[in-house]
């Protein structure tokens, strides 16, 4: 070989021309840079109390038989989460983490020339999986900041006049991230039912919980409407309320005939062992679910109350995170925070540049980051 080697210019143009996910930074690296050992991580929606003891106590179990290859078909998580949401285990694909079952809807129905909806400020995974697919996103206007009820919220009427003869998904997130916003059963619905039938609707849920604690019947339950529209995709994670996000795991409810596709392009052990045996038995922790809901709470009341008081415009949420308008460019805040070993969330890369989103964090964690708000105050 005489020239440069040149994989870029090998590789699939719209793979060479991805911008790769941003992840929250790791506890671990900020601790590693600071020389410290007690940074706090509220950058990346996780569940503040650690994992479901249940799930945990199942995964060490699980790991005792790592030697044989999981359980493909997820036959007992696939069995329990029907039987949660009122379906057959056949509507039930399960992903290493929703966000593979995200990258499986893309690959089924994307290919070049056709196109994906979804919503300015949307959830980051939706525009890479639908590029990776090598299909065109198209971006509907999100409602504007001054907005009386859900600033920046999903504009349903926007989305479906971004739908073309050429869409085959449209990607919402109820409620969204990293705005917080949610949008209401009926109208959701109601766009569904008159979506046209070349085309797939990805209603992810991934903080439902934390929805339904804070809206409850007004918190919309896509999952229950899958008898009705065979083009609907529900996802939900374990990332979230259930804390296990590092095990990778969630999934999607659909019709069989979409899971039957989803399953033909999955990898056949793509869920682990650990995380099948986790998500079961957390699944059943209902306790833990409502201790996580009781502290996401109480920290949501106190952010919303003491944000202000430090130049943060909180907006609405109805997950377990809320995004705040610094009022001009947040990088200077954000490393600010850094520096004082508090990691929050940058949004610029979701064209939110003044912004930042903080995860609801215990109380001791909130406490450090007012601490840290009120010391760069002092100057
Ligand atoms: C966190 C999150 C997910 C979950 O991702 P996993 O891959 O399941 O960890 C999915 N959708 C949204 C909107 C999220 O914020």
């Amino acid at each position: 070989m005489t020239a440069r080697f040149a994989p870029h210019a090998l590789a699939v143009p719209a793979i060479a021309a991805l911008e790769p996910y941003q992840p929250g930074k790791p506890l671990d690296e900020l601790e590693r840079e600071l020389g410290i050992g007690d940074a706090v991580k509220l950058a990346s929606n996780e569940n503040p109390l650690g994992p479901s003891p249940a799930g945990l106590a199942a995964a060490r179990a699980a790991l005792a038989e790592c030697s044989r290859y999981p359980d493909g078909g997820g036959f007992h998580l696939k069995r329990a989460l029907a039987k949660r949401h009122g379906v057959d285990p056949a509507c039930v694909t399960l992903g290493n983490g929703s966000n593979d079952v995200l990258v499986l809807i893309a690959q089924a129905f994307l290919a070049p020339g056709r196109e994906a909806v979804y919503s300015a400020h949307c959830f980051a995974v939706y525009p890479l999986a639908v590029q990776a697919a090598g299909g065109i996103g198209r971006a509907a206007p999100a409602l504007p900041d001054d907005h009386p009820a859900m600033p920046l919220g999903h504009d349903l009427e926007a989305l479906a006049a971004a739908v073309t003869p050429a869409t085959r998904l449209v990607f919402i997130a109820n409620p969204n991230n990293p705005t917080g916003t949610w949008l209401r059963p009926a109208a959701l619905e109601s766009f569904v039912a008159a979506l046209p039938g070349h085309v797939v609707v990805v209603i992810d849920e991934a903080y439902f919980e934390y929805h339904q604690a804070r809206h409850g019947a007004a918190a919309a339950d896509a999952a229950g409407w899958l008898a009705r529209y065979p083009h609907l995709v529900v996802t939900r994670t374990f990332s979230k309320v259930y804390g296990l996000a590092g095990l990778r795991i969630g999934y999607a409810l659909s019709d069989p005939a979409i899971a039957d596709l989803l399953n033909r392009i999955r990898q056949p052990f793509n869920v682990n062992s650990a995380a099948l045996a986790a998500a079961e038995a957390a699944l059943a922790d209902q306790g833990f679910i409502a201790r996580s809901l009781d502290v996401n709470r109480a920290g949501l009341e106190r952010l919303a109350a003491a944000l202000p008081g430090h130049g943060l415009r909180p907006y609405p949420t109805a997950g377990n995170f809320v995004l705040v308008d610094t009022g001009g460019p947040a990088e200077p805040l954000y490393q600010s925070l850094l520096r004082r070993g508090v990691i929050v969330r940058r949004v610029g890369n979701y064209g939110l540049p003044n912004h930042l989103r903080i995860t609801v964090g215990t109380a001791a964690e909130i406490d450090r980051l007012l601490a840290a708000l009120g010391a760069l105050a002092l100057g």
